[in-house]
Order: structure tokens, then sequence, then C-alpha cells
């Protein structure tokens, strides 16, 4: 089978020979039932029967793998899982109800009252409320950093410290953390790194490969790609992710089956779609950065990019999103936010759709002056999520903003 140059060559993933990306994200998981099915089937069922007192028995205690009760045995969900570990590399994936569902569902298998946590500040902005307001409340601390100064990652380890949450590259700004140098940190320190990659996904960057031990997403960005579900997954070693499906078997924060097969569909086209998001936003960004009404881009795939050696390193490709800044602060950048005629404003992302936003006024808005001034979020700051609409469209509705400037 030979595939475009630019997409990622084979990979070895336990128990299967080596197979490319692009075939284990169409392939990997299903196995036919008796019907001779083609596409995977959706099963929309909340039990299964047993053809005996005795089986029953042994699927309850656990002696005869098979399906029991969907919030813990899904054939469609399995199926999602085992094909998104394979993708990543990993020996087990949990499907959860949520990419935030992932991240809570971590915490609660691996770390106890007392346990510290340290996280990027520069995470998504709910993952930080989770920690904040909630995972404080049971004795779980978080302390925050800033994602490329490893130096702050290390000073802030103490005796305590169980799990490093990151999410590399940072949202909007683009900002990298070097994975490996992390992952040997923490085990230095006997510590967990987890890092959620619902930017790039495994079609752009394998962070297992670089040493984490566990990768989070949010299937409701990219894997499903065409914003028609919510989400998420746990990828890891077989003993970290037996204890995180003891807490979705039991805490109930578990996938739906109509939900597992779109993202299944999602994954089908992935790295296509992020090769594409890639290719379009790289186009962008250089585009951009050559206006006279821009102060600065932020894209990791650009040379002026102070971590672009790193990314080029640890990632196969540079995403869609990036940060722009333009002259003239909050007014000018609402000017070409007003002015699109094809992008989306909104705040969500991971769209085959271009999304626009004011970060200043929207995700970041609930952060104080100071916040979000050590966050690098300026006020003529706006994140573009680069879609896969014609590029000179998109080209032609930023400059119809840019224009006016
Ligand atoms: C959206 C997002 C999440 C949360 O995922 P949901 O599916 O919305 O719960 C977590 N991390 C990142 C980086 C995200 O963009």
């Amino acid at each position: 089978m030979s595939f475009d140059d630019d997409l990622t060559p084979g990979l070895e993933t336990p128990g299967s020979e080596t197979l490319g990306l692009e075939t284990l994200a169409i392939r990997a998981g299903h196995e036919r039932t008796h019907e001779q099915e083609h596409a995977e089937p959706i099963f929309p069922t909340s039990s299964f029967v047993y053809g005996s007192a005795a089986e029953a028995a042994r699927k309850f205690k656990g002696e005869e793998p098979g399906n029991v009760y969907s919030r813990f045995t899904n054939p469609t969900v399995r199926t999602f899982e085992q094909r998104l570990a394979a993708l990543e590399g990993g020996e087990r994936c949990v499907a959860t109800s949520s990419g935030m569902a992932a991240i809570l569902s971590t915490v609660l298998a691996l770390l106890k009252a007392g346990d510290e946590v340290i996280v990027s500040r520069s995470v998504f902005g709910s993952t930080i409320a989770l920690f904040d307001k909630y995972l404080a409340k049971f004795g779980v601390v978080p302390r925050y950093v800033e994602l490329n100064d490893l130096a702050q990652w290390e000073a802030a380890i103490t005796p305590n410290t169980k799990l490093l949450f990151a999410e590399t590259p940072s949202n909007p700004l683009n900002e990298l953390v070097d994975v490996a140098a992390l992952a040997e940190l923490a085990h230095r320190h006997g510590a967990w790194l987890a890092i959620d990659n619902c930017f790039l996904t495994p079609a752009l960057q394998r962070p297992l490969d670089l040493g984490a031990d566990l990768v989070i997403h949010s299937a409701t960005k990219y894997l499903d790609g065409q914003g028609r579900a919510i989400g998420g997954a746990v990828v890891g070693r077989n003993e970290e992710l037996e204890q995180l499906y003891g807490v979705v078997r039991t805490c109930g924060p578990c996938m739906s089956p109509f939900n597992a097969w779109i993202f299944l569909k999602g994954l089908e086209t992935l790295s296509l779609r992020m090769h594409a998001h890639s290719r379009s936003a790289q186009a962008m960004a250089e585009w951009l950065e050559s206006q006279p009404a821009i102060e600065r881009v932020h894209y990791s795939g650009l040379e002026s990019h102070p971590q672009h050696a790193l990314a080029k390193r640890q990632q196969q490709g540079f995403g869609a999103v990036m940060g722009i800044e333009v002259k003239g602060g909050q007014a000018a950048a609402w000017k070409v936010i007003d002015n699109t005629r094809v992008m989306s404003i909104t705040g969500n992302l991971g769209d085959v759709k271009t999304t626009i936003t004011h970060p200043g006024t929207t995700t970041h808005g609930r952060l104080t002056d100071e916040q979000r001034a050590s966050a690098g979020i300026r006020d003529g700051l706006i994140r573009i999520a680069v879609g896969l609409e014609t590029l000179d469209d998109l080209k032609a509705d930023l400059e119809r903003g840019l224009r006016l400037l």
C-alpha cells in the first residue's frame, strides 16, 4: 500500500504487524459480526443477554470476557477504544463522555487526597476550573507553571507530586513543551506525565512515543473533526488504564455508542484532515506574517516561532490553530473578526469549518487583566483554527478587515 509521502510511515502496534497510521485509522478494532457488515455497526443497547445462568455468573464475575452492560462494555465503544489505542501506540484506551470526563476520570483513578499535580498554566480553561474548583475540594492540590519553562516544572515538584499535566502546543499561542524532557523529569520523581493531545491528534504527534504515560483526548475536536458530538478518551498502559476503566465503569462517565460510531467515522479521515489543516494553516500563517496590519503570528510551523526546531522534532505537523496579533488592540481585532463572512465566530475549534475568536474577551475573558497579561493574551490577539474551506476564501475573509486597519 502506498500513501502520499507527507503521511506518517508505518507504526508498530502491540499484537499486530506493522501497519500504517492511515490503515489503523480505517481498520483497527473492527471485528465483523456474523452479518458480515463492511462498515462498523452501532450497538444501541443498554444490556446484553446470556445463554445460561452459569454464563451470566461467569461474565458478572469477570471470569469470561463478554458484554454485560453498556456503561462498561459496548462493542461500538470498544471498537473506538481499540482504534484510538492503535493510533496513539498505547496498550489500552478508555473512552469517556467528554474530554473533561477524561481528565476527571484520570485524576479519580490515579490520585488521592494530599497528592499534587503540576499543570501548565496554558491548558484549556475548564481544566483549570476542574482542578481549582472541584478536585481541590477533595484534597488534590494543583500547582501551575509556564508550559515551556522546564526549570519551573522541576521547581514545583515535591515528594507529593504524582502527575504532570500539559497541552502542547498551547492554545492559542502555540507554545510547546519538550515532551521527552518533561517525561524524563516526571519519571525521575516517580510521577506520571499526561499530555492532552487534542490539538495535534496522533496523526501529528504521538506523546507516548516521546515518553508520556497517558494521552488525553477531547474527541469532540479533531478526532471527530466535523463538530458533531461530545466525547473523550485516555490512552496508555494496561496498568493505569485498568484503574481508569474501573472509574468509568463505576462512576459512569461513559461514551455513548452513537458517539463512538461518529468518532470512528471521523478517525477514518483523521490523517488526511490533519495534514490538510496543517497545509492550509501554514500557508495562512506565512501570508499573514507578511501583512502590514499584523504585528505577530504565533504558529509553530513558522521559522520565526521560538520553538520551531522543537516542533519539527516532536511533531509530524503543526496543526490548525494559530494566534495572530493585529496592530490596534481590541478594536482592530474585533474589526477583523466582524468583517469575516465565511469563518464562524465561535470559541470552539476542531472542525472542518474555520473558526475565529477574540480570546481576550471570550475564552480568556474570565481572567483578571494581570492573569491575561501573564498568559500572553493581548488585546489585539485573534485565534484562528483553520478549517478545510478553499484557502483563498479564508484569506479574502481576513483581508476584508485587515484592509480597514
Ligand atoms: C475542548 C477541550 C477539552 C474538553 O473537552 P470536551 O470534550 O469539551 O469536554 C479538553 N482539552 C482541550 C485542549 C480542549 O480543547
